[in-house]
């Protein structure tokens, strides 16, 4: 959940799927908690997307102010639609399996204890993540 003291200007709302059923769900919220923690921690501000779809009013109006990048695990899309929905277009949008093929690595197998190159691939998608964050804030 966000909280209303920590939100400024110059904040990137990070999205991700809840996809637990698929090994790319669990990529897509790991990398975006490295995102979160690691990578650019004092860019970014996550945005719970059952909260935001069950009608979180401040996650709603975050997304609706300022950017957003949703991250999402598979075709369906979750997090794009769900954000365009109720609060409007993201500022990216990014699919885990174009991150896997754009980088040539294989899909993961593996729900919950990643392997090692499992983690290693999760890196990579956290560093594309904070390279959209720093193009959307020079804008
Ligand atoms: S985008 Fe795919 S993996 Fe993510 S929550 Fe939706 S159906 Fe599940």
């Amino acid at each position: 959940m966000i909280t209303l003291n920590v939100l400024k200007v110059g904040k990137v709302g990070i999205v991700s799927c809840s996809g637990e059923a698929i090994p790319e769900g669990t990529l897509s919220r790991l990398a975006c908690r490295k995102v979160l923690d690691e990578l650019r921690p004092d860019q970014t501000v996550t945005i719970c997307l059952p909260l935001f779809i069950a009608g979180g009013t401040e996650e709603r109006n975050f997304a609706r102010d300022f950017p957003t990048i949703t991250v999402d695990g598979c075709e369906k899309q979750c997090a794009r639609k769900s954000t365009e929905k109720l609060s409007g277009k993201p500022g990216k949008s990014l699919l885990i399996p174009e991150i896997l093929s754009r980088h040539g690595i294989a899909k993961p197998v593996n729900l919950r204890n990643l392997r090692p190159e499992e983690k290693a691939t999760a890196q990579v998608v956290a560093e594309e993540i904070a390279r959209a964050v720093d193009e959307i804030l020079k804008k």
